[in-house]
C-alpha cells in the first residue's frame, strides 16, 4: 500500500529549453529541469526525497518537522492521504496552535495530517534523543518512521541522485535552490564526471557547505560530485521575498510562461542570469535550472 509508483510520477522529469536573450547573447543555453512536473501534488525534489522515505517507513505512522508555511510539511501530508499512511506533523511554535490554521497547515490539516504544536525552544532540540522521544510522545507517535525537518536524511539524498542521473549528457552545469542542501547533496553525486553543479541558498547564514559534506558522508561514505555555492541571492534570508525578486519572477513567468516559486525557484533562477552577466559560463555552456516546486496554492 505504500508503493510510490501506484502514484506514477512522470519520470525522468521534463527537461525543457527555453530562449531567453539573457543567456543566449552570451552564447549559453537555459534548460529547464521540470521537476515541479513530477506529481501534481507530491511536488519536485520533495517527491524524490521523500519517496524512498515512505517505502522505508513500510507503513507506519510518518512523523516530520516544519515551520508554518513548510512546502515538505504539505508534501508529506499529501503523500500521507495518497497512500493512506497516517501522518504527523510537528509544528514550530506553540502560539499558532492557539490561531486559525494558515492555508498552508489547512492544507496539510485537510490532507489528514494531525498537527502538533511546540514552543520554538524544543523545536530547536528536536534532534536530541532525549527532546525527540518527549515530542514524539507527546504527540502520540512513539514508535512512528521519523522524517527529519526538510526532510533531508541519507534515503532521501540517495533519491535525488537520480535528478543528476537524469540530467548525465545533457547539461554543463546544473543549478539548484537550496534549503537543507539535501537537493544538491544527491544531484551532485549522480551527475557525470565534467559536470558541475551551482547551489543557490535561500537562508542566509553560510553554513550551508558543512552540512553537504555531512548529508553525502552519511548517504554515501565520503564526497560526491563536483558542487560550489553561492551565497549571495538569499535576499535577506528564507522567505524573504524583496520588490526586486518578486519583479524578476514575474518577468521570468510573462517571457516563458512558467509558475515561479518565488521562496526557492526565483532566488536560484535570479542567481543564474546575475552568474551569466557576470561571464560566469564560458560561451557554448549548457545550464539546467532545476525548477524544484510550484507556487502555493
Ligand atoms: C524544499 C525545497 C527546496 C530545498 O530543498 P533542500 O533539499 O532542502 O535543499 C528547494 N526548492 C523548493 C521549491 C522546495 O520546496
Amino acid at each position: 500500500m505504500t508503493s510510490v509508483d501506484t502514484l506514477h510520477p512522470r519520470l525522468p522529469s521534463p527537461l525543457q529549453e527555453v530562449s531567453d536573450d539573457r543567456f543566449t547573447a552570451r552564447g549559453l543555453r537555459l534548460l529547464l529541469k521540470r521537476d515541479d512536473l513530477i506529481h501534481p501534488e507530491l511536488v519536485g525534489n520533495k517527491w524524490r526525497k521523500l519517496a524512498p522515505n515512505l517505502t522505508a517507513a513500510g507503513g507506519r505512522t510518518v512523523v516530520t518537522f516544519g515551520g508554518a508555511y513548510s512546502n515538505h510539511l504539505r508534501a508529506t501530508a499529501a503523500a500521507g492521504r495518497l497512500l493512506g499512511l497516517p501522518t504527523v506533523g510537528v509544528v514550530r511554535g506553540q502560539e499558532l496552535a492557539s490561531r486559525p490554521l494558515n492555508p498552508s497547515l489547512a492544507r496539510c490539516a485537510a490532507d489528514g495530517m494531525r498537527l502538533h504544536f511546540v514552543d520554538r525552544s524544543a523545536y530547536r532540540r528536536k534532534s536530541e534523543p532525549d527532546t525527540l522521544t518527549a515530542v514524539l510522545r507527546a504527540a502520540g507517535a512513539e514508535g512512528a518512521y521519523v522524517v527529519p525537518e526538510g526532510g533531508s536524511n541519507a534515503e532521501a539524498v540517495r533519491g535525488c541522485r537520480a535528478l543528476g542521473e537524469e540530467l548525465r549528457g545533457l547539461a554543463d552545469v546544473a543549478a539548484v535552490a537550496c534549503g537543507t542542501g539535501g537537493t544538491l547533496a544527491g544531484l551532485a553525486a549522480g551527475l557525470a564526471p565534467g559536470q558541475r553543479a551551482i547551489g543557490v541558498p535561500v537562508l542566509k547564514g553560510g553554513f550551508l557547505t558543512d552540512e553537504i559534506r555531512t548529508l553525502q558522508r552519511r548517504a554515501f561514505g565520503g564526497p560526491r560530485g563536483s558542487w560550489r555555492l553561492d551565497e549571495r541571492f538569499h535576499f535577506g534570508g528564507y522567505a524573504r521575498v524583496t520588490g526586486e525578486l518578486a519583479a524578476f519572477a514575474e518577468d521570468f513567468e510573462h517571457r516563458h510562461g512558467i509558475p515561479v516559486e518565488r521562496l526557492y525557484v526565483a532566488k536560484m533562477l535570479y542567481g543564474l542570469v546575475a552568474l551569466a552577466r557576470e561571464g560566469a559560463f564560458p560561451r557554448g555552456t549548457t545550464l539546467a535550472a532545476v525548477v524544484t516546486g510550484r507556487p502555493f496554492p
